[in-house]
């Protein structure tokens, strides 16, 4: 449904932080921060949590997957450098 996936940039109704909020999953007219949502006691039983962290856990692993890769070029290079027809000394 698309009014779920809408984030408002307004006051919460739970902390009055003034952040982007989401429609909270178990009261339809509270307006939840991500910090307020996160930090909920409901959070366990709540049927349509607002906020959800698998983007940022994707998006963390995105750029360790990077870091991996860049390192990994780092060394091929430094490996390429030290003459390539060496024999097995790196
Ligand atoms: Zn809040």
């Amino acid at each position: 449904m698309v009014f779920e996936m809408t984030i408002y940039w307004e006051t919460c109704s739970l902390c009055f932080r003034h952040d982007p909020v989401k429609q909270c999953g178990l009261v339809s007219d509270v307006m939840v921060c991500i910090h307020c949502c996160i930090s909920c006691i409901k959070r366990e039983v709540c049927p349509r949590k607002a906020w959800v962290l698998e983007t940022g856990e994707r998006v963390v692993k995105k750029s360790l997957k990077e870091e991996v890769e860049k390192f990994l070029e780092e060394i091929e290079f430094l490996s390429s450098k030290s003459g390539g027809k060496s024999s097995g000394k790196i």
